[in-house]
C-alpha cells in the first residue's frame, strides 16, 4: 500500500492508550493493523513473543540497532529498549493496513518526523499524575520502584504534549474511546459499515 497511513498513540505508560488501540484494531473499516514493537525487557506474564513484542535480548536488540534496521528505538527505561523494526511498517503496508503504534512521546515525535506527511500523532493524557499512579497500582504489572520510575517519566512526558497533532484527554475511557475512533477514521477516510 503505497498511500498507508501511520497513527501513533503515545502517552505516559498507565494513561490508557493501550486499551484505546485494541479498541480501534477491533473496528475493520478502519484497516489497521498493529506494529510489533522489539524491545529487551522481559514478557510479562500473559505477554506472547511476536504478538504483544518481539522479546529480545539486549545484545541482540544492539545488534539490531548496528545493522540499522529500527526505524526509532529508544532506551525508554534502563536497559529496557523498545524500538520499530523498519520491517514492521513495510510488512503492514505491503498487507493494505495503516500502521498503529503504542509508543513512547519520543518515539511517536520521531515517526512524525520521519513521515510528517502520512502521521497522525496522538498523546493521550491521563487525568493526574495522582490517577496514573493508582491505575500503574492497580495494574500490578510493576513493582514499587518501577511504578515510581514510571511516575517520574510521566511529568516530563506530559510537557511534550502539544507538539502532538491532537491530545485525547483520557477521563472517561468511553469518551475517549469515541474521540479516538473520531479522529482516526476521519484520518485515513474510513466510512462506518452498518452492524
Ligand atoms: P511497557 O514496558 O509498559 O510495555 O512499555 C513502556 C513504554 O515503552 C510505553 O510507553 C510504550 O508505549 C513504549 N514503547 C513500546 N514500544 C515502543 C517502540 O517501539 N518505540 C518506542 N520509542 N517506545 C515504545
Amino acid at each position: 500500500m503505497s498511500e498507508g497511513k501511520l497513527i501513533v498513540f503515545s502517552a505516559p505508560s498507565g494513561s490508557g492508550k493501550t486499551t484505546i488501540v485494541r479498541h480501534l484494531l477491533k473496528q475493520p473499516e478502519l484497516k489497521l493493523d498493529f506494529s510489533i514493537s522489539a524491545t529487551s525487557r522481559a514478557p510479562r506474564e500473559n505477554e506472547v513473543d511476536g504478538k504483544d513484542y518481539y522479546f529480545l535480548s539486549l545484545k541482540d536488540f544492539k545488534q539490531k540497532i548496528k545493522n540499522d534496521e529500527f526505524l526509532e528505538w529508544e532506551e525508554v527505561y534502563r536497559d529496557n529498549f523498545y524500538g520499530t523494526l523498519k520491517s514492521e511498517v513495510e510488512r503492514i503496508w505491503k498487507n493494505g493496513k495503516h500502521v498503529i503504534f503504542d509508543i513512547d512521546v519520543v518515539g511517536g515525535l520521531d515517526i512524525k518526523n520521519i513521515y510528517p506527511k502520512r502521521t497522525l500523532a496522538v498523546f493521550v493524557k491521563p487525568p493526574s499524575i495522582e490517577e496514573l499512579k493508582i491505575r500503574l497500582k492497580k495494574r500490578k504489572t510493576e513493582s514499587p520502584d518501577k511504578i515510581s520510575m514510571r511516575v517520574a517519566k510521566a511529568s516530563i512526558e506530559l510537557a511534550t504534549a502539544p507538539q502532538f497533532d491532537f491530545i485525547i484527554e483520557n477521563n472517561k475511557l468511553d469518551v475517549a474511546l469515541e474521540e479516538a475512533y473520531e479522529l482516526v477514521s476521519s484520518y485515513v477516510g474510513a466510512e462506518k459499515t452498518a452492524k
